[in-house]
């Protein structure tokens, strides 16, 4: 009996962003093959009771006929019908005057925008030159249609300042009165974010918990949540608990353009990917999913946190941490890294 719901995202068409926190990890931008969206459900419908299909992992609406794809994404899937979130291409609304009235069609009421502070600084975050100035000019458009922006902002050691420049010209633009005026909220909200990707290589630039202006706070996401690594290291040293992912009823798969296949627990590289769609048995891929077999999992079962603490924790360190899973992510990363080249190097880990 099919018993699970299966969602999967396919890296359809890529993403003009590379940004240095990319949680999903850099991948060359490669437009998968026509009809690759049909092979995918294809490939996994007989084994889930639904199939939800999109045709994006990274930027949504990154393809020009977006509208059809959109319909189509909903024709394909099986049994369920895919949603829109609060996101949607900062890159597309300025180089596309229908793409804001799209939005409006599908409900779209909030987007989400992602700054590391002003111009200089977002533009090398964000990985291309103009990003900050098209982030700009997306809010406006954006406000301008009654869809409210909220403002994400990544901190470290090296942007603070320039986030409360940031904070500051957000106040002067008068965001939050603009979006009040047609009953939306705007909001500003700071973190750090997770520690894996393309942001675990930013770890030397997390920044200390006591360094977080006091002026921050209130913008920082659950800031009474976040800990220190030190405190973090204190309090899971004795944890014997293993520190695991799993899949419940509801399973999210990411699609490499590659047709490497991957859960979406943390980013997409080699040690995590399950299997192939174009190589693999379907039954051996999905019983794969089923049972979280892959090395990484069975390497997270089978180390205490403790262990990982030990091994992977700095307990001088002061870098923020914004809740335990995420510190936990970070160290079992280190530990799966570590592991899977000693088995490579030696044959065993
Ligand atoms: S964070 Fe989003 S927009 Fe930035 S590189 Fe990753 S997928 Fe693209």
């Amino acid at each position: 009996m099919k018993t699970n719901n299966l969602t999967v995202l396919a890296d359809l068409y890529g993403c003009p962003n590379r940004c240095k926190h990319c949680w999903l990890g850099h991948m060359p931008n490669r437009e998968m093959p026509n009809n690759s969206d049909k092979q995918i459900v294809e490939y996994f419908k007989s084994y889930f009771r639904s199939v939800t299909f999109y045709s994006w992992v990274r930027e949504p609406d990154y393809c020009e006929n977006y509208v059809e794809r959109w319909q189509r994404d909903i024709q394909i899937s099986v049994n369920a019908k895919p949603q829109r979130f609060e996101l949607a291409s900062f890159w597309r609304l300025v180089r596309d005057k229908n793409y804001v009235r799209f939005l409006k069609s599908v409900d779209v009421n909030t987007v989400q925008l992602t700054f590391f502070g002003t111009e200089k600084m977002t533009d090398c975050y964000v990985g291309r030159k103009g990003a900050y100035q098209e982030l700009l000019q997306a809010t406006e458009i954006l406000i301008e249609h009654q869809i409210a922006p909220r403002w994400q902002v990544f901190i470290n050691a090296e942007n603070t300042p320039n986030i409360m420049d940031l904070l500051a010209y957000s106040k002067e633009l008068k965001l939050s009165e603009r979006c009040k005026a047609f009953g939306r909220d705007f909001s500003f909200f700071v973190h750090s974010g997770s520690c894996d990707g393309e942001n675990r290589k930013l770890y030397p630039l997390r920044i200390n918990k006591e360094d977080i202006p006091v002026e921050l706070i209130p913008y920082y996401i659950n800031f009474s949540e976040a800990k220190t690594e030190a405190d973090l290291c204190r309090a899971l040293a004795n944890d014997g608990s293993c520190f695991t992912y799993h899949n419940e009823s509801e399973i999210t798969l990411n699609i490499a353009n590659s047709f490497d296949v991957y859960f979406n627990f943390t980013h997409m590289r080699p040690e995590w990917k399950i299997g192939n769609i174009l190589n693999d048995d379907s039954g051996e891929l999905v019983s794969k999913i089923i049972n979280a077999d892959i090395p990484a999992l069975k390497i997270a079962r089978n180390t205490p946190v403790s262990a990982l603490v030990k091994r992977f924790g700095n307990p001088l360190s002061h870098k923020i941490f914004d809740c335990v899973d995420d510190y936990k992510a970070y160290l079992l990363n280190e530990m799966i890294t570590y592991s899977l080249s000693c088995h490579r190097t030696h044959g065993k880990p």
